[in-house]
């Protein structure tokens, strides 16, 4: 840390993301991206016309996006907030509706960054422990006190809980914002975005980066009541109105016309989770029933870190976490058949 850093970064621990290591080529399952190309219409609609317009700056508004995804989603234009990355979305609602006063709640196992947001912005975190078999229960968030933040799925586990189940912790917070982070709902979960037209507390979340096939563009959105979105587009032009560039508007404002291609891909993401579910639990691992396009699994007889490296040293890239109640486990990211088949062998040879 320079002497200019100001103290209060000083205990700051920064999110540490997936690694992307570059000394050969690797299976990634470490990062939860897609392993399908972007729809032909999105690879069509980023070409050498669109480049050439690099010189002007993007709309600010992201009209058409907005448009496009509020027909989509069956709200309005004036519900939609849209930024680069869901991470941008998580940082200003963060921002904007919890702060020394207001704590932010959330589970001990979940997105790693919430906790990082909290830090950087001097909110206190109320952080509730997940039940021993890693299920969220709502209960635990009524009367939360501070604004709630749930992924739902969760990660890394992948569990999901049901639109009614956190309909009742929306409703049992009726003066502060509940955030549900719907970053893998696209796999198998519930979205609770229909709830945005009954609470004004809600603020649904949601990114292009997985189920759409465009982490590398950053696009992520926000969804909630109209006023929400004003408080937090007021953030955002205090901050970086230009925040998502040309090449990526376009690409998804074509990525939602094409909405079945991602659809269908998403079933067999679902599909190919189901078989390597199937597969590892016939090797003795205990897998969580995922929801989401990642499985939460633990190896019978070595560490997760074990596994994690000796999977590495395959060519193939998991994540592990270090924190006593994940370290059993590792997530594997969901990719091709073909991919998973390379991981299924792997650990064969690897458990024995
Ligand atoms: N929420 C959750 C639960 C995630 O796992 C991620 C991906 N790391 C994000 C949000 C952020 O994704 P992005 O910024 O790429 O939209």
């Amino acid at each position: 840390m320079s002497k200019y850093m100001q103290s209060r970064f000083a205990s700051l621990e920064a999110y540490v993301p997936g690694e992307q290591p570059q000394d050969k080529k690797y299976i990634k399952l470490n990062t939860n991206e897609s392993p399908y190309p972007p729809s032909p219409g999105v690879l069509a609609a980023v070409n050498a016309g669109e480049a050439a317009k690099l010189r002007l700056y993007p709309d600010p508004e992201c009209k058409v996006l907005t448009k496009k995804l509020a027909a989509l989603l069956d709200v309005e234009p004036e519900n939609v907030f849209i930024t680069n990355g869901s991470d941008d979305s998580l940082n200003f609602a963060f921002m904007a509706f919890a702060g020394p006063e207001t704590p932010a709640v959330f589970a001990d196992i979940t997105y790693g960054f919430y906790k990082v947001f909290a830090q950087l912005h001097g909110i206190p975190a109320r952080v509730i422990p997940l039940k021993p078999d890693f299920t969220l229960d709502p209960a635990d968030y009524y009367n939360a006190g501070g604004m709630v933040v749930i992924a739902n799925p969760n990660a890394p586990t992948g569990l999901p809980r049901t639109r009614n189940e956190l309909e009742e912790v929306i409703r049992r917070n009726p003066d502060h914002v509940v955030v549900v982070d719907e970053a893998y709902v696209d796999f198998g979960g519930e979205s609770c975005i229909p709830l945005t037209k009954k609470y004004d507390n809600l603020l649904v979340v949601q990114t292009f980066s997985k189920s759409r096939c465009l982490a590398g563009g950053r696009l992520g959105f926000a969804v909630g009541h109209k006023d929400l979105i004003a408080d937090l587009t007021k953030l955002k032009y205090s901050t970086n109105p230009y925040c998502i560039n040309r090449l990526t508007l376009v690409a998804g404002e074509a990525a939602v016309d094409e909405n079945e291609y991602y659809m269908d891909h998403c079933r067999e993401i679902m599909d190919t989770r189901k078989a390597t579910t199937d597969a590892l639990r016939g090797l003795g691992f205990e897998v969580l029933p995922s929801a989401a396009n990642f499985i939460f699994a633990r190896p019978p007889k070595m560490s997760g870190e074990a596994l994690y490296l000796a999977l590495k040293d395959r060519g193939v890239l998991v994540r592990y976490f270090s924190a006593p109640r994940t370290c059993e486990y590792v997530r594997i990211t969901i990719g091709t058949p073909a991919e998973m088949a390379v991981l299924v062998q792997a650990v064969r040879e690897i458990c024995g």
